[in-house]
Formats: C-alpha cells, structure tokens, sequence
C-alpha cells in the first residue's frame, strides 16, 4: 500500500538478477532476449521463428522497472551491498529482514544466495559484514549470532546442519520455529561458507538425478543477532533475525488466476511457493487476513514478510530466448511483489 511514511517504510524491494549465458544455452544457438537499462530497467523480447527456428524475428519488448536490476556483469559483492546490507543493519537494530531468490530452476537462485568458494553469495557475505559490525561495536555491549539452516521440501521440515527426522513447527515468543532445529554459534566466515556448503550438499535430490540438488526444495538460513547490554542496572536483550531463502524452481508454480490455481493445488506442485505467492497477492491487495498458515514456508516466514521486517526479493532470470516463458513469468511476479 502507498500512503503513510510507515507503509513506505515496510515496502518490499525487488530486484532482479540476470545471470550470464551459459555455455550450454550458447551452444544450443540461444540469443539474448534480456537487457538491462540504466540499473533499474529490465527490457525483454520475444522473438518468433520465421520457418526455421535459426531465423528468429524480433517482436517487440516491454520494460519492467525495479528497485534495481542487475546485469550479468554485476559481483555477488555488489549485489549484497544494493540488496542485503541495509537489512544487516536492521538486525543490529532489533529488526527482522528476510530476502529471498526466486526464479525458474537454473536461473541463478543458489549461486546468488549460497555463491561458490571463490564467489561467495549474499548468505556468506551477510554474516561475514555481521561478524565485522558487531566486532566494531562488541565494546558496548555483548553479541551472539547463532545460525539455523533448514530445508522444506514436500511440506516436509528438515535440518540441513544436522540431518535426521522431520522437524515439527512451532508457536514460540519468537514466532513460529522448527522444534529441535540445531543452532551454530559462529565465529568465522570460513567456517561458515563450509558449513553452509555441507548443508548444501544434505539438501533433498530427487531420486533420478542424484546429483542435483531437487528443484522443490527451499532452503533457508537463519540468523539470529541477540545483543545484551546494560541500561543502567537492567540488564537489555535485543534480537534480530535475518532469513536468507534459496526458493525452489518457480516453473510450473506460478497461479495468476484462480482456475489455473486450484488446478496446480489439485496436481500438489508446491504448496509453499504457491502459499507464498498467495500471502504476497494478500499483502499487496491490502487484505487484513493474510494466509500465513497455509504452508510450511509461509507460517516460518510469518514475522519476517510485511509488517515491521525489512523484506527484499532478488527475481533471478537467465539471458536466453529458450527460457523467455520463464522469465515473463518471473519478471511478472515481482513486478506485482513491488506493489507491496
Ligand atoms: P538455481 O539455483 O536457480 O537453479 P544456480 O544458482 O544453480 O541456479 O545456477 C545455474 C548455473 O549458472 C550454475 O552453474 C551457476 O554457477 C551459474 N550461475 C548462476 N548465476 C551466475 C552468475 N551471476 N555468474 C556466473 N555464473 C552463474
Ligand atoms: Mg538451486
């Protein structure tokens, strides 16, 4: 909702990702049918065959605009500093912020939160700037930051620190938590690049491809900043969270209307995304009900989507004109989260 500083202030901010063309897509003849307009714009084409598919014909574009778009130049450095640094800020401050990748599977969603060894992603370079703010400020007060990294797939909560059962959710003080779920004290980054790569590693595959990781599977990190210090004989505690989520695929989960709706319900595609996608239509219609109990994802995600929490949306999208559905979608989808 436009209108009062306050809902100006609660707004979630989308940004939008565009990975480089892979070798894979070049090889397959794929032209680009993204480009990105002075850091904000995102202009997409359609092309149509003409006989033969090697002779496509330009159709025309249409723009989006976002908080900030990202072309496939852009470091994982700078895409934490413009996305994700501000919420560390705010969780210094006692306020939750939550950001999180969406796109189709392939679009860049893991190598933006998670990154690799010689590129780490926003999850590592939130908690390397954490360790660094609160180094600066530990005379004045006492820090903790725990980590908890855990997995949603099927409906079904698991550790990816610490595998076994299912977790069951939840009511707490702090909001709705997987009971059980294992919290690491951290202390350095390369500690925690290691253990969020092993983490990686335990998230579900489906059974065919052994290797990859499912593309229905959430994984989401979160860290918690608790700062004790004494204001005059009390002794204060401040807590702030930060969820950082690597979203499953978003094909084949998209609900724009209704009918198409209750048929992917019906078909049990992925019933947290699609809660998601739910809550964030609620948010930006303005309703005072929001479904967060619908779903694993969003009932976790209950104090860190709308209200007071900082929330940010990086919509990942690949350059390709195979992936052009995709990427309408994607682009759509965020285009609405913006209206928040
Ligand atoms: P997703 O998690 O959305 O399925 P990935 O993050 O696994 O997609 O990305 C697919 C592939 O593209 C991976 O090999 C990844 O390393 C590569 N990739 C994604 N984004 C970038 C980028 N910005 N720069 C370089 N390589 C990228
Ligand atoms: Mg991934």
């Amino acid at each position: 909702g436009a209108g009062s500083a306050e809902a100006a202030e609660s707004r979630i901010l989308v940004f939008v990702r565009l990975r480089p063309m892979s070798r894979k897509e070049k090889e397959a003849g794929s032209r680009s049918c993204v480009k990105i307009v002075n850091k904000k714009e995102v202009y997409l084409t359609e092309f149509a065959s003409e006989n033969d598919y090697l002779r496509l014909k330009r159709l025309r574009g249409r723009h989006f605009c976002f908080d900030s778009a990202f072309a496939d130049s852009t470091t994982q450095k700078e895409v934490y500093t413009t996305s994700t640094a501000n919420l560390v800020e705010g969780v210094l401050e006692g306020k939750n912020g939550t950001v999180f990748c969406y796109g189709a599977t392939g679009a860049g969603k893991t190598y933006t939160m998670l990154g690799t060894i010689e590129n780490p992603g926003v999850m590592v370079l939130a908690i390397k700037d954490l360790f660094s703010k609160v180094r600066q400020r530990s005379h004045d007060g006492n820090h903790s930051i725990q980590l908890s990294y855990l997995e949603i797939y099927n409906e079904t909560v698991r550790d990816l620190l610490s595998p076994g059962r299912p977790l069951h959710l939840r009511e707490d003080k702090q909001g709705t938590v997987a009971a059980g779920l294992s919290q690491y004290r951290a202390y350095s980054t390369d500690e925690v690049m290691e253990l969020l790569q092993q983490g990686n590693k335990n998230r579900t595959t489906e059974p065919t491809r052994v290797n990859e990781t499912s593309s229905r599977s959430h994984a989401i990190l979160q860290v918690v900043v608790e700062y004790r210090y004494m204001h005059g004989v009390n002794m204060v505690t401040r807590v702030g969270k930060l969820s950082l989520i690597d979203l499953a695929g978003s094909e084949r989960a998209l609900a724009t209307d209704q009918r198409t709706q209750r048929s992917i319900e019906g078909a049990n595609i992925n019933r947290s995304l699609l809660a998601l996608s739910n809550c964030i239509n609620s948010l930006v219609e303005g309703k005072k009900h929001i479904p967060y109990r619908n779903s694993k994802l969003t009932q976790l995600l209950k104090d860190s989507l709308g209200g007071s929490c900082n929330t940010v949306m990086i919509a990942n999208i690949s350059p390709s004109n195979l992936s052009f559905g995709e990427t309408q979608n994607t682009l759509h989808w965020a285009d609405r989260a913006k209206e928040i």
